[in-house]
């Protein structure tokens, strides 16, 4: 067993350097937990809080209900890989895997047993005498992760563990990852600035920015429903295309005019707005590039563009166009769908019309950013609201 708690935990360097504001989180056993974000938003800092490598400046930390906070990093019961592997060039790689347990004393058949087994998982027998120098940056990750293993730890932290690899092994490594976990039954913090591992391995992600969460929830709570703009541009590649329009209310009917197109919003989205009782306003409308279709100009609700750049990646086509409003969008084209010879003629320079339907749309309040659909209510947003002094985001720290 081995959950983990932060509570309102802050991190604050030197005099007034807050990486870290009020960091609210319940990691179940056996979870895999993702924190993902861009450079410098506070990923690594609250990783090595809960490691014990960082003092926690305010709140709590707890493992399996035992506050932590004062608690050296060996007495936690947490293993961590970082990105450097940091193995010792001068030991095999069976003595790299016994090396904690040789300080601990541990006996020596219980390390043989330890060191063979966590190998035997890992798929690394076959190198247990060679040194570190003598194998492959795959190889040698994987020496670093078995390290952790052997020590039965309770909770496995792991700093952007891939990012010194090769996109190729980064893949495979990734795959390797997601069935690892399977075989070591234990809770994983996992830290990255790639949301693609994020999407992939995390059972639920932590998406940060400045210091503070912008919402966690499962990869696909995240995609379907961003909570603010951010994390709705920060999931997803190519990212979400965004343009300003407003949102109207005609006659109980709700409708967008995104690059000078008006059309409805229906189906469940329309509901959903009606449902919350969403007001006319200025938004930020958001469509991923892989919901917009090819269509033709008979349809009243297609917005006519012309391509700019075409990107052939293979299996699909990217197309950056201009809109009749000069706005940016980029259209992903899956090839399987299309003929050809109409894939030939989808080249810089001709016109085209695409579509979107409501279903695909996400709308942001054009000031707050938030997303229209799962903001709190005004009047529940009232007693909630709790600005962050530090900054003048209009995005709130998100705890769920
Ligand atoms: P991430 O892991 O998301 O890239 P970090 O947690 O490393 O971000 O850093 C968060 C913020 O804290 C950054 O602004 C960084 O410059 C700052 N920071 C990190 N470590 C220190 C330190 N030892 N002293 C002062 N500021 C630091």
């Amino acid at each position: 067993m081995a959950s983990v708690k932060l509570t309102n935990v802050k991190k604050i360097y030197g005099k007034n350097t807050v990486a870290v504001h009020d960091f609210n989180l319940d990691i179940a056993d056996k979870e895999f937990i993702v924190f993902v974000g861009p450079s410098g938003c506070g990923k690594s800092t609250t990783l090595r809080m809960i490691a014990g490598l960082e003092d926690i400046s305010e709140g709590t930390v707890e493992i399996d209900g035992r506050v932590v906070n004062d608690l050296l990093p060996k007495d936690r019961g947490i293993a961590m890989v970082f990105q450097n592997y940091a193995l010792y060039p001068h030991l095999t790689v069976f003595e790299n895997m016994a090396f904690s347990l040789r300080l601990k004393k541990v006996d020596n058949d219980e390390i043989y047993k330890r060191v063979t087994e966590a190998a035997e998982v890992l798929g690394i027998t076959e190198y247990l005498t060679r040194r570190p120098r003598e194998l492959s940056g795959g190889q040698r990750q994987r020496v670093a992760i078995g390290r952790a293993m052997v020590r039965d730890s309770k909770v496995f932290l792991m700093d952007e563990p891939l990012s010194n690899l090769d996109a190729k092994l980064r893949n495979q490594m990734r795959a390797e990852i997601i069935l690892l976990r399977k075989k070591i039954n234990t809770t994983f913090i996992y830290v990255t600035h790639d949301q693609t591992e994020a999407m992939t391995l995390g059972d639920r992600i932590v998406i940060m920015k400045d210091g503070y969460i912008m919402q966690v929830g499962s990869p696909s709570q995240v995609f379907e429903m961003p909570d603010n703009l951010f994390v709705a541009e920060f999931i997803g590649a190519p990212k979400m295309n965004t343009v300003h329009t407003a949102l109207e209310l005609e006659d109980g009917k709700y409708y967008v005019s995104p690059f000078g197109v008006k059309m409805p919003v229906d189906g469940d989205k329309g509901e959903a707005l009606k449902e919350k009782g969403v007001e006319a306003q200025d938004i930020i409308l958001g469509v991923r590039p892989e919901h917009i279709t090819l269509s033709n100009s008979k349809n009243p609700c297609a917005v006519p563009c012309q391509i700019r750049v075409n990107e052939m990646m293979g299996s699909e086509l990217h197309l950056h166009v201009t809109t009749p409003t000069d706005e940016p969008l980029v259209i992903r084209v899956p090839t399987v769908d299309i003929l050809p010879n109409q894939l030939a003629a989808l080249v810089p320079g001709v016109r085209i019309y695409v579509t979107f339907r409501s279903k695909v749309m996400h709308f942001f309040n054009a000031q707050s950013e938030l997303n229209l659909l799962t903001m709190p209510d005004s009047t529940e947003e009232a007693t909630t609201k709790e600005s962050p002094a530090e900054t003048d985001e209009q995005v709130q720290p998100e705890n769920k």
